[in-house]
């Protein structure tokens, strides 16, 4: 039996400097208990921790590593360009390179800002719905996640929901009162939040295929649904696509789903694991950003060199092989196929939700659309599950509310181990 010797005494020493020894809660496997595995390296689908173990890797860094961990181009773009220091605090052609990039990629997108992460994109997002409308209340859905400023951890999900935490302390009840909240795919209750706050509603922020109550996907017409509703209302509709930007297609979503949103917010891989985020939108709404407007964002290291570098050369990778979304689309639906297989044959009810290379495995009978549905999964039997292919070689994020993140960098090998252990890890149970 594996001990995990040195993730453990790392993991005693960091809780008494760090808060829970981590810097991101679900780091930490507080639901799933145990250790968490420290890592040493990753290269390609491979994590190794400080104790010499190879994991496959579920995780991905919860999203960027979508090629793969050191992907060489990458990495060799960063390293170039340190050479030329890390930081100037002044505009670069680079930047402009960036936003020329993802705009040819991307729809609705006339006008793009580079941030620092998917949070400070989201709240920067919604700032610009509330002063572009003159509304302030908005609509978000039960266990999806924007980040952790204030006025989305309302029923929110990733952590949040991982936690079992109702209300966080420090989110004034001022801030909570404009959070409005609705079931994942229930437009009927969005209707009837619009009924009941007429004319105070600013956005829908969404993710478009949920992936923080583990991956739920958008039903049909849901978000035809909520563009209409935004168009009769005056409302803006925002795409949360920092999990789904250029990971489901390179026009994401909007692009995949062939709905269009007013304002779009990316993070993760649009910075190929650097510090980066985005929003852009359309022309007349994104031209109210300062210095064009009086709608303030800013931050020091926006538009960071190494991170433009790193972002703008995975992007251009993925423009330059429309190929890997086809492997990626295959690898994610043959691991659902064969889950579901492996689940028959060992009698034990499974939800397998998969979209492209995002998938999520629910202990539970019954089909998993919503945060209650995904709530009612046996969380025990994710745990078990969970440690069960830990200590096999295969990492998964810690969590039953959080989606499987698949890079291309993954073989047909790794799946096959995958489901081998799987298999195993079943028979165990
Ligand atoms: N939106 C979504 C959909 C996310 O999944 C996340 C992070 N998991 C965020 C926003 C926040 O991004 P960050 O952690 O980079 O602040």
């Amino acid at each position: 039996m594996y001990e995990y010797t040195s993730s453990k005494r790392l993991f005693e020493r960091a809780q008494l400097s760090i808060p829970g020894g981590v810097n991101s809660p679900v780091r930490a496997f507080k639901s799933v208990g145990g250790t968490p595995i420290f890592i040493e390296k990753a290269k390609g689908a491979y994590l190794f921790d400080v104790d010499g173990q190879k994991y496959i890797d579920y995780i991905a860094s919860w999203g960027p590593m979508i090629l793969g961990h050191s992907y060489a181009p990458v990495i060799k773009a960063i390293q170039q360009k340190a050479e030329d220091s890390t930081s100037f605090g002044a505009p670069t052609e680079l930047e402009i390179k960036m936003a020329e990039l993802i705009k040819s990629l991307t729809k609705n997108v006339d006008l793009i800002r580079m941030v620092n992460s998917g949070t400070e994109a989201c709240m920067s997002a919604l700032r610009v719905a509330r002063g572009y409308t003159g509304k302030n209340k908005f609509i978000k859905f039960e266990g999806c996640y924007h980040g952790h400023a204030d006025m989305f951890l309302v029923k929110a999900g990733s952590g949040v929901a991982t936690f079992g935490i109702q209300e966080v302390p420090g989110v004034t009840a001022g801030t909570a009162n404009d959070t409005l909240t609705a079931p994942y795919n229930d437009l009927a209750a969005v209707r009837n939040l619009v009924e009941t706050n007429k004319d105070q509603i600013a956005a829908i922020i969404v993710e478009p295929v949920a992936g923080n109550m583990g991956c739920v996907l958008p039903e049909p017409g849901f978000l035809e649904g909520l563009r209409q509703i935004c168009d009769e209302e005056h409302m803006l509709l925002i795409f949360d696509e920092v999990m789904t930007g250029f990971r489901l297609a390179p026009g994401g979503a909007q692009q995949r789903l062939g709905v269009d949103a007013d304002l779009v917010t990316y993070g993760k891989v649009i910075g190929a694991g650097l510090p980066v985020g985005a929003f852009g939108g359309k022309k007349a709404i994104m031209e109210r950003v300062a210095p064009l407007g009086d709608i303030y964002q800013a931050g020091t290291l926006s538009g960071n060199p190494l991170a433009m570098i790193a972002g703008f050369t995975l992007l251009t990778e993925l423009k330059d092989h429309p190929e890997f979304y086809t492997q990626l689309d295959n690898k994610g639906a043959y691991l659902k196929e064969n889950i579901y297989t492996i689940f028959k044959e060992a009698g034990i009810p499974v939800q397998v939700n998969q979209f492209g290379s995002m998938l999520s495995v629910f202990f539970n009978e019954a089909p998993v659309t919503d945060f209650t549905t995904a709530s009612n999964s046996d969380m025990a039997l994710f745990t078990k599950f969970f440690h069960g292919l830990l200590k096999r070689g295969v990492h998964l994020p810690p969590s039953g509310y959080e989606s499987w993140f698949l890079s291309n960098a993954l073989n047909q090998s790794d799946l096959d181990q995958t489901l081998d252990i799987i298999r195993t890890t079943l028979e165990k149970l």
